[in-house]
Parts: structure tokens; C-alpha cells; sequence
């Protein structure tokens, strides 16, 4: 059937056909709010797709030509905000779900906003700024949202994407090196240079990994995913290059917690078979300084 020939009051239901029993219909009332909409920008369209109710887009940046690589955005959409424009291409490829732009920095929002900001199903950190972690962790533990965190390592020799869960380990827990950060270091996701397939490797894994979770105990395809594929996982370690294991702190040569010596090439690559995901199950730490039940009963009297 041609665009043409379906009624309007047909055309939802003809739109999402192909999703019938892989995705349910209880994913069609999800929120998402998206953090950081550079590079995750073709993440965003592909999101839409999948009919989720609204999503949230949150970046101040404006879109430059060196942007253009490996996101979404065309030459017309040049000196434009970058959530306004993903906001066009994204009612292009669905205009049955709602978009909302916010192009200024979130974190200095009242109370009032910040309750309407994050009132959500799920929160994407696409933001590769330790600072912007941080927040984003803070929100998602004072609010009870699951978050997911999108990193692509160096030249996207590979990535790291963390989970985070209501009342699970925290990104803190998860990731405390990273969450610890100095807190003036700004890693701009969009100054790391990477190739569009890398980046959509792990972009694409991360969107099947949230919608797996939103999903779960769902009668869908994806409805088992969270429990039986992903297995509770809250970290996971892609590595899509024989020259993955210079951006890890693990020296597998010698097994030790400590920066791989380059100078160990040649072994490295033998030991290299091929692209992989590495998993983790990261307990929570009840000491932890940002989820621990005391730090959690201040937070959300607060
Ligand atoms: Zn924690």
C-alpha cells in the first residue's frame, strides 16, 4: 500500500505493522528524555521509529559542519540548534510522536521544571562530559528513572554503556572511576573522533538494551530480553578493534589492573578474536556516596 491509499485513521496502525509482536503497545506510552543529541542524533530518529509516546531533547549546541560525519543532521541544518533540527527530522520519519526541545543547560532549572523534565520512563545520557554524568546520575536516583550511559572510546575503537536501575548499583558504583572524574574535566563526546559505523554499533546495541528494559514482562519479542539476554547486566564493554585494549586499564597480558603497555602489540593482537561485548554485574556498594540508604532517604526528602 502506497502513503497515499492508507486513511488517516488507518495511518498509526498501518505504521506500526512491522512492530506488532516485537514491540508491545505499552511502549507506545513511554517518555524519553535524551541528554546530549550530537552524536546519538541517528539513535533518536531510529528511537522514533519504534513509536515510544514523546521524547525529550535537551542540548544547547548549535549544529556545525563537523557534526555532519556521523550524525543525523544535513548541510541545510547548519548554524540551526541542534534539538530543533532533530526535532524536523524526527516528526519526518514518525509524525505520530511528540517531540519537545530544550536548548538550554538543564541544570540550573528550579524544582518545579526539574519535576517536569524528568518526569520519564527513561533518561539516555549521550553526553560524554563527566559533569553531565554526575547530574544525570543525581536526577535518576532522586526521581527513581533508569538511565543509560553512552560512551564511544577514541578513533570508536569501542564504547561502554552503563545501566543504571532504580534501586540497583548507581552510575557511582558502576563506574566510580569515571564518576570521579576531576570535576573541571569536560570530555565533549562530539571532539572524539570515531567512525559512523562504530558509533552506530553501540548506539544501536544501547537502544536495544533500553528498549529491552522498558519492555520487560511485556508479551513482545523483547519482552524476555532484559532477564534472559542481557542478564541483569549493568555494564557493558564493546570493543570493536584489535586496538580496542589500549583505551582499558586492564593489561590482559599480564592480568593486572594497570594501563596496557603498547609495547605488548603484537601479543595483543593474537589475543584479539574478533569484535566483542564484555559484561558486567555491578553490585551496589552500601557505602556508596550517592545511593546508600542514608544518602537515599536525604535525597528524596530533599
Ligand atoms: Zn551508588
Amino acid at each position: 500500500m502506497t502513503r497515499k491509499d492508507v486513511p488517516d485513521s488507518e495511518k498509526y496502525e498501518c505504521y506500526r505493522s512491522r512492530l506488532n509482536g516485537v514491540i508491545s503497545t505499552s511502549f507506545s506510552k513511554k517518555r524519553i528524555l535524551v541528554i546530549g543529541t550530537g552524536a546519538g542524533s541517528i539513535m533518536c530518529i531510529n528511537l522514533a521509529r519504534q513509536m515510544p509516546a514523546k521524547l525529550t531533547l535537551v542540548d544547547f549546541d548549535e549544529v556545525e559542519l563537523h557534526n555532519l560525519s556521523r550524525t543525523a543532521f544535513g548541510y541545510s541544518d547548519i548554524g540551526k540548534k541542534k534539538v530543533n533540527a532533530l526535532k524536523e527530522r524526527i516528526l519526518d520519519a514518525n509524525p505520530f510522536i511528540s517531540v519537545e526541545c530544550v536548548d538550554y543547560d538543564v541544570t540550573s532549572l528550579d524544582n518545579k521544571k526539574m519535576d517536569f523534565l524528568f518526569d520519564v520512563d527513561m533518561i539516555i545520557a549521550g553526553t560524554d562530559s563527566a559533569k553531565a554524568q554526575r547530574f544525570i546520575n543525581e536526577k535518576s536516583l532522586h526521581y527513581q528513572v533508569p538511565a543509560i550511559f553512552i560512551g564511544i572510546h577514541q578513533r570508536g575503537r569501542g564504547g561502554r554503556i552503563t545501566f543504571v536501575e532504580p534501586g540497583q548499583a548507581c552510575y557511582r558504583c558502576i563506574r566510580p572511576d569515571r564518576y570521579e572524574e576531576d570535576l573541571e574535566q569536560e570530555l565533549d563526546l562530539n571532539g572524539e573522533t570515531g567512525s559512523l559505523s562504530s558509533c552506530q554499533l553501540i548506539d544501536n546495541l544501547a537502544m536495544d538494551i533500553l528498549i529491552s528494559f522498558l519492555e520487560k514482562n511485556e508479551n513482545s519479542e523483547f519482552g524476555g530480553k532484559w532477564d534472559l539476554t542481557y542478564k541483569n547486566s549493568n555494564d557493558f564493554e564493546i570493543q570493536l578493534s584489535h586496538m580496542s585494549e589500549l583505551e582499558a586499564t586492564f593489561d590482559v597480558i599480564h592480568d593486572s589492573a594497570q594501563h596496557v603497555d603498547q609495547n605488548h602489540r603484537q601479543e595483543l593482537d593474537k589475543l584479539f578474536a574478533g569484535p566483542r561485548i564484555i559484561t558486567y554485574q555491578e553490585p551496589k556498594k552500601e557505602d556508596c556516596p550517592c545511593c546508600s540508604s542514608v544518602e537515599m532517604e536525604n535525597l528524596l526528602l530533599r
